[in-house]
């Protein structure tokens, strides 16, 4: 099930492109610019992070955290105004998991709300399955099943179908899958992939007579709900 996020930010381009974005990488998003009814949404259970600005009319944002920590200990991102070290300060004791300078690259937002949200999935200990159509992902056990039996796979294919299928319905380019699968450092034959994708798709797609792994022309794989 994808992450939904919540963004309480007043300045309405900030809201908009942040918001963008996190649509774009599969997240579910929705906004407000007001502290205190971002602290109702927050409070309401529906997300599960909440990017937080500061300086905010109804509520400040470090009060906001207040607030939300006596009753949920959803991840949190602040976002701070440059070199406000006294913001990011309150915002930490406050119980902020952490924190973003604006202005902040997208993508630099975009690593700490992954992190966030693995440590918490981490800690409480929540299963780690992924479903797509007939084919069940279990990163506890290691497992893949279709339909109840059990697929057997090399560690190699089973973190590229998990790649694929976390990230489902958007198109992974052949970078983003070595680097994720063989590590940056990898430097052997560019088309590994292919060829892994081809151990799965026989393994999976003509095994169980399904069209799983999508190529895209040009660009890499995809996998679709
Ligand atoms: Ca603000």
């Amino acid at each position: 099930m994808e992450n939904r996020i919540l963004i309480v930010e007043d300045e309405v381009k900030i809201a908009r492109f942040v918001e963008l974005e996190l649509l774009h990488e599969g997240y579910t998003a929705e906004k407000t610019g007001d502290g205190r009814e971002g602290l109702e949404m927050a409070l309401s259970g529906r997300f599960d992070l909440l990017i937080l600005d500061i300086m905010l009319p109804g509520l400040n944002g470090v009060e906001v955290l207040r607030r939300l920590r006596k009753e949920s200990e959803m991840p949190v991102i602040m976002l701070t105004a440059r070199d406000a070290v006294m913001d990011k300060v309150s915002g930490l004791d406050a119980g902020a998991d952490d924190y973003i300078t604006k202005p902040f690259a997208i993508e630099e937002l975009l690593a700490r709300i992954r992190v966030a949200l693995k440590r918490r999935s981490g800690n409480t200990g929540e299963k780690h399955i992924i479903e797509v159509g007939p084919v069940r992902l279990d990163s506890d056990r290691y497992e893949v099943t279709v339909n109840g039996e059990i697929v057997d796979l090399s560690n190699r294919e089973f973190e590229l179908l998990k790649l694929l299928m976390t990230n489902r319905n958007i198109v992974m380019n052949r970078e983003t899958m070595i680097n994720e699968v063989c590590g940056y450092d990898y430097v052997g034959e560019t088309n590994i992939i292919d060829v892994y994708v081809r151990y799965l798709r026989t393994k999976i797609d003509d095994k169980y007579g399904i069209k799983f792994i999508q190529t895209v022309r040009g660009v890499g794989y995809i996998v679709k709900d």
